[in-house]
């Protein structure tokens, strides 16, 4: 199938996309970034844009990283890749680099963008799932001001934020984790690179053997990326030992209430859910202890 016909703008600054954002609000214009999920959307018809804003102009202001002590801030248009092949980011983010190699294929990581896999919302989106298990703000821009929305408020349902229709994702905020964490990703799909059944992030940071904090992230057991609550409040300021994992990771998965569909019945996420929270967990436990 042919995509419906639309209109096009590329606009060359922020500002100038702002105000086409301010213009178009509601009239069915479309921000374009990698274009890795809103292109196949299109060419089904699932989705018919009036215009295309192509957002891909704006890359000296929206593209590529800046750190500071405690955090790191990455611009919306930064590609997939990019953030897959930095070493800097492996080793003081590991979780988004472990993560963000498992979108697609490399084709699709060349073309996608971080703001665009967040903005997509995808309930099996690595990178979302990665946003809620770091705590990473969303920096969101339009000619009404500027905002910033923590993960936990940023994901509405599948496929739907809580962007407005004059916003542009600039930028997201990932608080660096303290001395003495580890964490790690986890995933089944079909194949390698498929979207994932079932995804499963886990933080850890330990002093002296004890759980300072944990956090457990589950993605596409329901319309939004997950945090399991009270598995984690189970771990923290306890002994990380094996039986205390197993248990977070059985109250992680008796907790949900996953959906079926063509890939997976609610039973068997549920099932994997226990299993890939415990590796995580466990993996991200190992990493914790292991001599930096
Ligand atoms: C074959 C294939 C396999 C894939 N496998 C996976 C996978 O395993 N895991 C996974 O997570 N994803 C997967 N994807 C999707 C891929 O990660 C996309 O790159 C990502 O979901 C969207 O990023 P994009 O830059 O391409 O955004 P686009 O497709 O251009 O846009 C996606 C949506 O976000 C909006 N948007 C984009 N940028 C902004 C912004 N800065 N501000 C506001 N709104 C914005 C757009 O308007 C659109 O609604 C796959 C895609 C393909 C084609």
């Amino acid at each position: 199938m042919k995509f419906a016909p639309f209109e096009y703008v590329a606009p060359r600054r922020l500002e100038e996309a702002m105000d086409v954002l301010a213009e178009s609000a509601g009239d069915g214009s479309v921000i374009l970034a990698g274009g890795q999920s809103l292109l196949p959307l299109m060419a089904t018809r699932a989705v018919t844009p009036r215009r295309l804003i192509d957002i891909n102009g704006l890359s000296d202001e929206m593209a590529g990283s800046t750190w500071a002590e405690d955090h790191l801030r990455i611009g919306a248009l930064t590609r997939q890749r990019a953030v897959e092949q930095d070493a800097r980011i492996a080793q003081r983010c590991p979780l988004l680099s472990e993560a963000v190699a498992m979108v697609g294929r490399p084709a699709v990581r060349t073309r996608g963008t971080i703001g665009g896999s967040l903005a997509h919302a995808d309930p099996a989106g690595e990178i979302p799932v990665v946003a809620r298990a770091l705590d990473a703000e969303m920096t969101i821009v339009s000619r009404r001001g500027v905002r910033t929305v923590p993960a936990a408020e940023f994901f509405a349902r599948p496929q739907r934020t809580t962007l407005m229709d004059d916003e542009i994702l600039t930028e997201v905020r990932v608080p660096l984790l303290p001395d003495g964490s580890g964490s790690a990703f986890v995933e089944v799909s079909r194949r390698f690179g498929d979207r994932c059944i079932v995804g499963a992030a886990a933080v850890v940071t330990l002093d002296q053997g004890r759980v300072a904090d944990a956090r457990i992230a589950l993605a596409n057991v329901a319309g939004t990326p997950l945090r399991a609550g009270r598995a984690e409040a189970l771990l923290r300021g306890e002994d990380a030992s094996p039986g205390l994992v197993s248990e977070a990771a059985r109250i992680a998965a008796e907790d949900l209430t996953p959906p079926s569909d063509l890939h997976a019945s609610d039973e068997y996420r549920q099932h994997v859910v226990a299993v890939l929270a415990r590796r995580a967990l466990t993996t991200a436990i190992d990493r914790a202890t292991a001599p930096a």
